[in-house]
């Protein structure tokens, strides 16, 4: 296959540079996908700043790809040459743990292989690490492609691969829906869609930002109340009345203090990613029963069901659309809190 023309970078601090990739040769299950669109999601952020302290360089990240199949492997059933076809956080499994077994290879007892900076096989021909969406096409398994439901357009369906089934799946894990009481902290990428899926899913959803800038925006997403956790009176206002709490927020929060906010067997899921440990008192969670508990996206049979859900209810990310040349400053405006809800690369630039 020719070089793939892709954006990549260089280091943990260096704006990002054009640069080429090697996608291998379709083989008989693989799908070739001419990638139209690539959310940016802040784990792109962390991983390729190091704040994980895992990132191999040159690094290509986007694990939020929708695009258009250009070819097909011999043995491929699921897709055809002109389908809109979509690519989250993982391109392969083992396929046997039990994990895997049960549709959930996101949590793959041996690793799921990551869409980007995920170690290939010696002498792969791809390299030595998966190279993600920041790019113009991609070769993934059927098995791990996602069909994207024709009413909703590429570049809004890019930000569910990630953003959209990261809330979809806690939401439905701890039955989220008419009754229930659900908080989302943070109002970014993730929180958007997290109050846009609740609302859509039947639940009473109050969003927790750090202020209150984003407050018409929220009501006008489904929630029925927007506070500040910045204001003691939230918490007073907001006390033992909830039943599930997902934290969405990719800095460190006092959650002893979210914890108050939970009814008698309440959860509070964090789903963000800050690289410091949270920090939380057992008093907290021994009172009430509570539960504290990660998430992390979602498999690929979910995934697919929350494609058909956001389809079936009008459920679409808010999404700003920049060019390969305003990524760097687009990453400078997600850390700053300043996206309004998902800025989405228009990969024909790159
Ligand atoms: P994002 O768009 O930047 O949203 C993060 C939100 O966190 C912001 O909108 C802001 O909410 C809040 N926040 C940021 N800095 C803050 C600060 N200093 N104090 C208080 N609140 C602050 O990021 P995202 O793409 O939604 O990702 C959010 C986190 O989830 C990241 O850590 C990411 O790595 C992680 N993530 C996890 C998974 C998973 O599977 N578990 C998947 C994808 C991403 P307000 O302005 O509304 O207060
Ligand atoms: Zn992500
Ligand atoms: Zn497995």
């Amino acid at each position: 296959m020719p070089a793939v023309a892709a954006l990549a970078a260089p280091s943990a601090r260096a704006p990002f540079e054009r640069t080429t990739i090697e996608r291998r040769e379709p083989g008989p299950h693989d799908v070739v996908i001419d990638i139209a669109f690539a959310g940016i999601c802040h784990s792109d952020i962390h991983t390729a700043r190091d704040e994980w302290g895992a990132a191999h360089y040159p690094l290509v990240v986007g694990h939020e790809i929708a695009g258009i199949v250009s070819a097909v492997g011999s043995e491929v059933t699921r897709f055809a040459v002109g389908d809109h076809a979509g690519v989250g956080c993982f391109v392969d499994s083992c396929r046997e743990c039990e994990n895997c077994l049960a549709g959930v290879e996101q949590y793959c007892l041996k690793g799921m292989r990551g869409t980007y900076n995920a170690p290939l096989p010696e002498g792969h021909p791809e390299g030595a690490y998966t190279q993600g969406g920041y790019s113009r096409q991609i070769v993934v398994d059927e098995g791990y492609t996602l069909r994207i439901p024709g009413s909703i357009p590429l570049d809004k369906a890019a930000p569910l691969l990630c953003a959209g089934i990261t809330l979809y799946s806690p939401l439905r894990h701890w039955g989220a829906g008419p009754g229930k009481k659900v908080a989302i902290i943070g109002m970014g990428g993730l929180g958007h869609m997290g109050v846009k899926l609740a609302a859509a899913l039947g639940a009473e959803v109050t969003v927790l930002g750090h202020s209150l800038s984003k407050q018409e925006d929220g009501l006008r997403f489904g929630a029925t109340r927007y506070l500040s956790t910045a204001d003691p009176e939230t918490f007073r206002e907001l006390r033992r009345s909830q039943d599930l709490i997902i934290s969405t927020v990719s800095a460190p929060s006092d959650l002893d203090r979210i914890l108050s906010l939970l009814r008698r067997d309440g959860a509070l899921v964090n789903v963000g990613l800050p690289e410091e440990p949270i920090g939380i008192s057992p008093f907290s969670l021994a009172g009430q029963r509570l539960s504290v508990s990660g998430s992390m996206i979602g498999g690929i049979r979910e995934t697919q069901e929350m494609l058909d859900f956001c389809a079936e209810h009008g459920v679409t990310p808010e999404i700003e659309l920049v060019t390969a040349d305003e990524v760097d400053a687009a990453w400078d405006r997600v850390v700053a809190s300043d996206v309004r809800y998902r800025f989405v690369i228009d990969a024909a630039t790159i």
